[in-house]
């Protein structure tokens, strides 16, 4: 059965590219189908979250344990994201990107370069308490959610018996919660063609072959990032075979790569590293939207060589501590990186401002951008299953596993 869904998707994938190609722009009628998807999947995501967190922290409610766990996955998140951008630097500065590289300044989209405001780290870190919890269920926001259920399930289990009505509430919508991802994730493949034809349609293979280097450079990135440092991780601290790591995440990572949104994957990846990893639901329903939220690997890695692309485009080169500043900074913008397409295009302006490297290099790689956030976006997602699989082997939250 799980074998059959993961060759679902990925007929559907393969389905989709060769049409994309042989139909071309009018291919953008079955948009319809992978908006429909995206959509059915992202109103699943704010009340599983909170049912599946509250049960997970007040149904076996250790509160040094909850802290733990959290301290254990924030740090596996910053290690492997500062892996992540040294080998991005690293493959960018192999593949050389920017040399030599002539791309006609009329298909500079200038209006990409702009920024939004970032926010600085004291307001970001504010921003995670919620003035209205409510409100935050209502506008999705992941970390609000989160710290609003780690509060519902302490005070739930330190209240104790009279609480039991309330928790039993959310044990029940829980179940529900992952019986409504079950039936939506179904139509998976169907959302896969609708995302991906349009866009092999709509960008062709033209615009790629100029800016083949860099797409090269973040592939070997990625697949190197996945395979070896996942792989290693997996293996010594998770205790699992990294084939069956990477088999079980398929589907997730194949979805993420197709909608190049880790917090729409988010339900799917809940559910294959609960089903296909074995991984407890508790464990992955605080893990797992944390990381959706601030553990971007991918984006990191595309930092780095996007950075060193930029840097020989302009004949610039960067001293030792421009990149040291870049891992640092780099790290940082990832946390900052929403989990939705193009996040790490403008996240890449704060990297971009603070080594003083111009702006307008953002608009060089506009043009491939969805191409590289695909890949980005799964390594990002493939990432946080990999946490889920450690986190859940050194500090379970559930009772059967910690017994
Ligand atoms: N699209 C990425 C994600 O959803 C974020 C990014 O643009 O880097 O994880």
């Amino acid at each position: 059965m799980k074998i059959n869904f993961l060759t679902q998707i990925f007929i559907a994938f393969v389905l989709a590219v060769i049409l994309g190609a042989v139909v071309g722009p009018s291919i953008e009628v079955v948009s319809p189908l992978g908006d429909a998807f995206l959509r059915l999947i992202q109103f699943i995501i704010a009340p599983l979250i909170l049912a599946t967190l509250v049960v997970g922290v007040a149904g076996h409610g250790d509160l040094k344990r909850v802290g733990r766990m959290g301290g254990k996955t924030v740090a596996y998140y910053l290690v492997t994201s500062a892996i992540a951008i040294s080998l991005g630097l690293g493959m960018g500065f192999l593949f050389s990107p920017g040399e030599g590289v002539d791309i006609p300044t009329e298909s500079i989209d200038e209006s990409a370069a702009e920024t939004e405001g970032t926010e600085g780290i004291v307001d970001t870190l504010l921003n995670i308490i919620p003035t209205n919890p409510f409100e935050s269920l209502v506008e999705g926001n992941i970390l609000q959610i989160i710290f609003f259920a780690l509060f519902l399930g302490v005070a739930i289990s330190a209240v104790g018996e009279k609480a039991r009505p309330v928790l039993t509430f959310f044990e029940a919508f829980s179940e529900v919660m992952f019986k409504i991802t079950g039936l939506v994730i179904m139509l998976a493949p169907i959302g896969v063609f609708g995302l991906v034809a349009p866009i092999i349609g709509t960008h062709g293979l033209g615009v790629l072959l100029p800016l083949l280097q860099v797409i090269l450079a973040m592939i070997a990135a990625c697949v190197i990032h996945v395979v070896v440092t996942y792989g290693i991780a997996v293996k010594t601290l998770g205790r699992m075979s990294p084939i069956t790591f990477i088999k079980g995440i398929a589907p997730a990572a194949i979805f993420a790569f197709s909608s190049a949104s880790s917090a729409g994957t988010l339900p799917l990846t809940i559910k294959n590293t609960t089903e296909n990893l074995g991984v407890s639901k508790g464990t992955s329903s605080f893990v797992l939207p944390l990381g959706a939220t601030i553990n971007m690997d991918g984006t990191a890695i595309y930092q780095g060589v996007a950075v060193i692309f930029i840097a020989q485009f302009y004949g610039i080169d960067l001293s030792v501590m421009q990149l040291l500043t870049v891992v640092l900074i780099a790290t940082l913008a990832s946390i900052g990186t929403a989990g939705v397409p193009g996040a790490g295009l403008i996240m890449l302006t704060l990297v971009l401002t603070n080594i003083g490297l111009p702006l307008e290099g953002i608009a060089l790689i506009a043009g491939i951008d969805r191409i590289l956030d695909m890949f980005r976006t799964s390594v990002n997602v493939i990432g946080d299953a990999s946490a889920a699989v450690i986190v859940d082997r050194k500090e379970p939250m559930d009772e059967e596993k910690a017994a």
